[in-house]
């Protein structure tokens, strides 16, 4: 896979289909434990600020071009990225990938009135997938029970909607404890969902 590295943080070069086609979907049906970062230019300032965010954006399997911010800055470097893929639509394609295999997904973040009307959506929008699990955002992100509860309802998908960089950290500090799922922050997508 090719990358362009934009102040440190590598980006996939690809495009949205190739990403789910070649990358997403083969992952999830092979059970594979993936930590996708959708990163816009703010998410890349912070890293700049945060070394141990870089670090853990260093780490993540997928890091996508999510602002056109980025993907103006890849041509800046003569290295183009094919194209943004915005966070709230991966999130989206990956649900309609869930109801049409009928995959298990744990939402995780936001105030819980909202968590609730997202998942009352979801359930009228995707009735097929599995909602396995769901918590509200506002909770100690070291706190281990919360990734327990996770862990004991054997999610295929984990959508971490804590906003960056609390996302970000909460799935490299507790997806160590999973053999498998694809885990994701959403950042503000709940809301989004909520309508
Ligand atoms: N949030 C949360 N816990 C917190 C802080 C924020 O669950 O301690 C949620 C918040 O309710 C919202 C999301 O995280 O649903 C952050 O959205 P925002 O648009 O601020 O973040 P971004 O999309 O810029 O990452």
């Amino acid at each position: 896979q090719a990358y362009v590295e934009i102040k440190g943080i590598p980006f996939v070069k690809i495009n949205n289909q190739q990403l789910l086609h070649d990358h997403l979907y083969p992952g999830i049906e092979a059970k594979k434990k993936l930590f996708v970062v959708t990163a816009n230019p703010e998410i890349v300032m912070a890293a700049e600020e945060d070394e141990d965010y870089k670090q853990i954006l260093q780490k993540a399997d997928y890091v996508i071009a999510d602002g056109i911010g980025v993907v103006l800055g890849s041509k800046l470097i003569r290295q183009p990225l094919p194209e943004r893929i915005a966070g709230y639509d991966l999130m989206y394609q990956l649900l309609e990938k869930a109801n049409h295999d009928g995959l298990r997904c744990y939402f995780l973040g936001a105030k819980q009135d909202v968590l609730n009307k997202a998942m009352a959506n979801i359930k009228i929008k995707f009735p097929n997938l599995v909602i396995a699990g769901s918590h509200h955002g506002y909770f100690d992100i070291n706190d281990a029970s919360v990734a327990q509860d996770v862990k004991k309802t054997d999610p295929d998908l984990v959508f971490v909607g804590l906003g960056f960089p609390n996302q970000e950290k909460w799935i490299h500090e507790h997806s160590n404890q999973f053999s498998q799922g694809l885990f994701m922050g959403v950042g503000g997508s709940f809301d989004g969902l909520a309508g």
